[in-house]
């Protein structure tokens, strides 16, 4: 049996002191309704909690550790970073090195700014869309995440209303009346917002493969009509691939669609495992931030270089092996045939889906293709999978709305058991 005496102990002690006892909302668990386990260390493919249970993580840090804990190259060069000093607040060669990377992978992006957050990517570039097209209404779509800034923390109005309004308290209304909020793979719900913009769409801004409501990726027909809107109304398209971009493929949506965007949002992998976001464009776009040009964003820490470090010795062990995503691939798609198998046995409908080491699954009957088919699905019986597979060893997001990674440290074998628990708590869940 897991032994969580020690972790129920840290959490009220956590709680006592730190707002809900964690410092990112879903770490406490509270869909899932359980205590988090306290991590201890990770090991590869393994995470360990401090009651001493031993857990295969499919979350690795919620993307960023594509490689597993404690790869041997990033650490080691973290920690001669280290011993160079922390932070100096001034250029350093390893911010050129990374940027060279990104531009060399990313076709659309010829410059690029590093940031510490993904939050801090996605609201620069809407600043910089903004900026450069004089425009104050942008689109976003329900579901899609793109981090905690005021102008991005909303929700669809009700009915037919495309004006969002703010999804937290603490966000004035002012602030996200210039948000219009589409359906995602609905194209109508993308000219409805055309047409109810007053003085025209600065830019849109989307997950290519949404990972923040599951795994919901774009059909590829709505990309191409998203870039065509655009065009037609001198409209940014902004592709938010904090997550997708090194997860899907070496560069996100970019091996699975023809379409491009103007501007890209980075970060998790791109920092190994340090805090680091970024955003980049065309080098005609990119010269009106600050200090080319008028646009301005800044950031103490930006560009840190221990963290570029990181972010350095994760991409050009990717680069160097170009089989990495097909074998991440081929593990995540045999993860959720196990998974499948094991529910149809059960009498349980779930539908999954995968992009490289991207995988998501739903309890549901039919394919999910947006915020509202996501929420239909059985989340009520995910929480009971969840604690069950938990229960087991089995690291797994604790949200129905979540994805799940493969990391190059996650084994045929941890596939294997993984699979084994699925099949038990789909029996249990059957019974009960
Ligand atoms: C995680 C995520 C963000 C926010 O990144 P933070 O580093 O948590 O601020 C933004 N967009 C997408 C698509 C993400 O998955």
């Amino acid at each position: 049996m897991r032994r969580v005496e020690k972790s129920e102990e840290a959490f009220q002690k956590a709680f006592s002191v730190i707002s809900g006892g964690v410092n990112s909302p879903v770490r406490a668990f509270s869909s899932v309704k359980g205590t988090p386990p306290f991590i201890e260390r990770g090991e590869g493919g393994y995470i360990f909690d401090i009651d001493g249970n031993r857990y295969i993580d499919y979350v690795q840090s919620w993307g960023p550790l594509i490689f597993g804990h404690r790869n041997s190259t990033i650490e080691s060069s973290v920690i001669d970073a280290v011993k160079r000093g922390l932070s100096f607040g001034a250029p350093t060669l390893v911010e050129t090195q990374l940027a060279e990377l990104i531009v060399d992978i990313f076709e659309p992006i010829e410059k690029v700014r590093f940031v510490s957050s993904g939050t801090e990517a996605t609201m620069s570039a809407i600043r910089l869309a903004r900026g450069y097209t004089h425009r104050d209404d942008f689109i976003k779509f329900e579901g899609c995440y793109h981090g905690h800034s005021d102008s991005l923390l909303v929700k669809g109005g009700s009915g037919m209303a495309t004006f969002g309004s703010p999804s937290s308290p603490g966000v004035p209304a002012d602030l996200t009346k210039h948000t219009l909020v589409a359906e995602y793979n609905s194209i109508e719900s993308v000219e409805r917002c055309f047409k109810e913009s007053r003085d025209g769409v600065a830019c849109i801004i989307v997950e290519p493969i949404a990972g923040n409501m599951g795994l919901v990726p774009a059909d590829d027909k709505f990309l191409i009509e998203l870039r065509e809107l655009c065009n037609e109304n001198g409209t940014l398209l902004i592709f938010d691939e904090v997550m997708s971009g090194f997860r899907a493929s070496l560069s996100g949506s970019q091996e699975l669609t023809s379409v491009r965007a103007d501007i890209i949002t980075l970060g998790k992998v791109i920092g190994g495992g340090m805090p680091v976001g970024a955003f980049g464009a065309s080098r005609e776009i990119m010269s009106h931030l600050s200090p080319e040009g008028e646009i301005y964003q800044a950031g103490t820490l930006s560009g840190n270089p221990i963290a570029m470090s990181a972010g350095v010795a994760t991409v050009e062990q990717l680069l160097k092996d170009r089989d990495i995503y097909r074998d991440l691939e081929v593990k995540a798609k045999r993860l959720m045939r196990g998974f499948r198998d094991g529910a149809e046995e059960a009498g349980i409908d779930m539908v999954t889906d995968v992009r490289g080491s991207m995988f998501g699954f739903f309890f549901s009957k039919d394919r999910v293709k947006s915020f509202k088919d996501a929420s239909n699905s059985d989340t009520e019986l995910f929480a009971k999978f969840h604690s069950n597979m938990l229960d087991r060893g089995i690291y797994l997001a604790c949200s129905a709305y979540e994805t799940g990674f493969i990391s190059t440290a996650t084994t045929d074998e941890m596939i294997d058991e993984t699979i084994r628990a699925s099949k038990d708590s789909f029996y249990e869940l059957s019974k009960s």
